[in-house]
């Protein structure tokens, strides 16, 4: 294989999980219940095991995104730092029901961990999903487990994320901030989503060159994950996998944090704005204008301090 040659440690793959228990919650209720979070975990606990069947030097991670807090389900950090995967290496424990031990340790913690999760965090706070800071969580792991690679070996890492609740604009530039520090990085992300198009990881999987994919069927999540995440990015030119998406490039104001087509630009920090302000509430730089320009003036006129975005 080309790969070998090349001095590559197999794929790390970072799964971002949105456990949203809000999300989630409606989904108890919805009228044609087709996925719970227990039955999501199933696929992914499937997909893990596929990942790491795939070669004997593949690495995983996941991360749960809750409206609280992120955590790490798997590895698991111990008391000293170290992970609990690494103290397994060397002895062989033998499952009594016949499992292959190395990934009856993933899903056990897997699962163990989510439960402690959900137990920690019995009241939510705010309902948007801190899915910013669980990708940051996922590039410092990244880069951290890249650092301790033999010289001259890299390892191929990939974040995927599978998405539920519906974006937050409050995390506009948190966001874009990791996607532009994963793009420097050469990380791909991967976006599976379950409910509502996110704007966000569209255009995070098309900066990072990333698969983006709403399923269509969420009954179908096992099948999705198989058939466009498992495969190693170098392999999927030569997929059929389904055709690439329209992505949504409009940004986030940063006043009200919701999403414009058109809005005005500070020309010193760059900071978008949906009205115009003659003073840049970013970089607090004052603008030598007497009254806004009007729409028409500023299309023609780019010149003036505030230029438009189209
Ligand atoms: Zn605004
Ligand atoms: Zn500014």
């Amino acid at each position: 294989m080309a790969s070998s040659e090349e001095g590559e440690v197999g794929n790390l793959v970072v799964i971002v999980i949105d456990v949203n228990p809000v999300w989630w919650g409606k989904q108890i209720h919805a009228e044609q219940q087709k996925l719970t979070l227990s039955k999501c975990m199933d696929a992914v606990l499937v997909f893990i095991n596929s990942h790491m069947m795939m070669d004997r030097r593949n690495k995983v991670a996941v991360i749960a995104s809750h409206t609280n807090e992120s955590r790490f389900l798997y590895p698991r950090k111990s008391k000293g730092g170290e992970e609990a995967e690494e103290q397994k290496d060397g002895e062989e424990p033998q499952k009594a029901d016949g499992r292959y031990e190395v990934f009856a340790a993933i899903n056990d913690l897997v699962s163990e961990e989510l439960k402690a999760l959900v137990r920690d965090n019995p009241t939510v706070s705010h309902t948007d999903t801190l899915l910013a800071g669980s990708l940051a969580m996922a590039l410092c792991y990244i880069h951290r487990v890249e650092k301790e690679c033999p010289v001259g070996e890299k390892m191929e890492s990939r974040i995927l994320v599978i998405k539920a609740a519906d974006d937050s604009a409050s995390q506009y530039m948190n966001f874009m901030n990791v996607i532009f520090t994963a793009q420097k990085q050469s990380v791909l992300i991967d976006a599976c989503i379950l409910d509502k198009d996110s704007s966000l990881l569209q255009q995070a999987c098309d900066i990072t060159g990333g698969k983006y994919l709403k399923i269509p069927t969420v009954s179908g999540l096992l099948q999705y994950l198989l058939w466009v995440y498992l495969p190693s990015p170098s392999l999927r030119e030569s997929l059929n996998l389904p055709p690439a998406v329209h992505v949504d490039y409009r940004a986030a104001c940063f006043c009200h944090r919701t999403l414009i087509d058109v809005g005005y630009v500070c020309s010193v920090c760059l900071s978008i704005f949906c009205t115009y302000s003659p003073i840049c509430s970013t970089c607090h730089t004052a603008f030598k204008i007497k009254g806004a320009p009007t729409k028409l003036l500023k299309k023609k006129k780019r010149s003036s301090a505030m230029a438009s975005i189209t």
